[in-house]
């Protein structure tokens, strides 16, 4: 799994946000992309970040 530890150095490569473990994701708190996490390890590239998709939940729920 990843730990908190990793999750606090680790940043959104588009717009250097935090991000936030959600399941199989990484998830952007910034702009929303979604990282993928293939064996365990966070794919940091925008490349392969997918954006948020509209699950029925707002993107931007403050605090
Ligand atoms: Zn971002």
């Amino acid at each position: 799994m990843i730990d908190n530890e990793l999750m606090e150095i680790l940043a959104c490569p588009a717009c250097k946000g935090p991000v936030e473990l959600q399941e199989e994701w990484i998830v952007c708190q910034e702009c929303g992309l979604r990282y993928p996490i293939r064996d365990g390890i966070p794919i940091m590239l925008v490349e392969e970040a997918k954006q948020a998709e509209t699950d029925g939940g707002e993107p931007d729920s403050g605090d």
